[in-house]
């Protein structure tokens, strides 16, 4: 099998919210979520959709950037290769366009990734969940994502969370430690009983995490992601030996050989892993793997996921059995989609759908209407 055409869809879907995060908004209501969407053909005609949505003030990547990376440089050198061969498509990617850090433009990358992936199970008549050879759970549970300025605005947030059902609540902090606790005693009023856990990403100094760490540990929550910089490795090991909750990495875990390094330095303990912050679904089952087997604490997430990078993410978290609530959040956020019918839901939980491939069906129509226009 080889691929014979792969075509680019820019999108902007609505947002119902906007998210915050130290830097500012992800995104504004007027921006809306904004997808560069990947429709790969085989010569057999089989089609396979994938999705890069980057998320400029979380990592480095643009709408332009990743549309401008997979149009002239990603594109012409994966015409007529095996789809079969997704480390082969990876090799000549990463050719192209050098991996850093993280897998070198891996938001980019990860919508081939999940195209080719979609491409050859639905040739094999397979899901991707039986692909990846294993099927621990068969849904996710999502968790909702709390965004507030002050104490009593993050209680109503929590309480609208509450009565659409949700159970878990990941609480976006690292802007002004004071008021970061305050809201989070607020949160912890309102959800009591239930998994609450604040993501900082990386706003906090050292010092400050120390504080918020005490302050959060007294709280009875278990859990922090991303207190500091990704680049703090000493503060990171210091951070962990200080409390007994599981300091998790995300900005730190964008790629395999900064994890692996993270690893032999004795600084990380939990991984939050996404199927687009890690270059596609290749390198998050590695990623998975990896922790699996370090036996650290392994966490699903996601990039306000559209349904496309939402079902890669679940089929890949159901098949390692992820069963701490995960952050996948489109649905929460965005307004509209391109299905052709509704993503199936249990309640908050996210189901594995059952159909070939990423299980889900584009409507070409819908993707027409929700153009994009890139012209500079
Ligand atoms: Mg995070």
């Amino acid at each position: 099998m080889k691929i014979e055409r792969i075509e680019l869809f820019p999108v902007v879907l609505p947002l119902k919210a906007v998210l915050t995060l130290p830097r500012g908004a992800s995104r504004t209501l007027a921006e809306g979520k904004q997808n560069i969407l990947v429709k790969m053909t085989g010569d057999d005609g089989t089609v396979g959709w994938g999705e890069a949505g980057p998320s400029r003030r979380w990592s480095s990547e643009t709408t332009y950037s990743t549309y401008t990376t997979i149009k002239e440089y990603l594109i012409p050198v994966l015409i007529g290769r095996d789809p079969f061969d997704i480390a082969g498509l990876h090799q000549v990617m990463n050719t192209e366009i050098a991996p850093s850090l993280d897998a070198g433009q891996p938001i980019a990358k990860a919508a081939i990734d999940m195209a080719a992936h979609d491409l050859i199970c639905k040739h094999l008549g397979i899901t991707l969940q039986s692909w990846l050879g294993a099927k621990a759970l068969d849904r996710i549970e999502l968790s909702y994502l709390v965004s507030a300025p002050n104490p009593e605005k993050i209680a109503e947030v929590v309480q609208k969370g509450l009565d659409e059902g949700f159970k878990a609540f990941k609480v976006k902090v690292g802007h002004n430690p004071e008021i970061d606790v305050e809201n989070m005693k607020a949160v912890m009023e309102v959800a009591q009983g239930h998994t609450v856990w604040p993501d900082a990403n990386q706003g906090y100094d050292l010092d400050q995490a120390l504080r918020m760490a005490k302050a959060f540990e007294a709280m009875g929550i278990e859990l922090f992601e991303q207190p500091i910089p990704m680049t703090d490795v000493y503060g990171m090991k210091k951070l962990l030996n200080s409390t007994s909750m599981n300091i998790a990495i995300d900005e730190a875990a964008m790629g395999l050989p900064y994890l692996v390094e993270l690893i032999r330095r004795e600084a990380v303990e939990g991984v939050v892993v996404k199927v687009q912050k890690v270059g596609g679904i290749h390198y998050a089952r590695q990623m998975c793997d990896l922790v699996r087997n370090a036996g650290m604490k392994l966490i699903g997430s996601g990039l306000m996921d559209a349904p496309i990078g939402f079902a890669a993410a679940v089929h890949v978290f159901a098949a390692y059995g992820i069963d701490y609530p995960t952050d996948l959040n489109g649905p929460q956020h965005l307004s509209d989609d391109y299905l052709a019918e509704p993503y199936p839901m249990d309640g908050q939980s996210a189901m594995v759908p059952e159909g070939p491939g990423l299980g889900i069906t584009i409507d070409e129509d819908k993707v027409a209407a929700l153009k994009l226009d890139l012209s500079l």
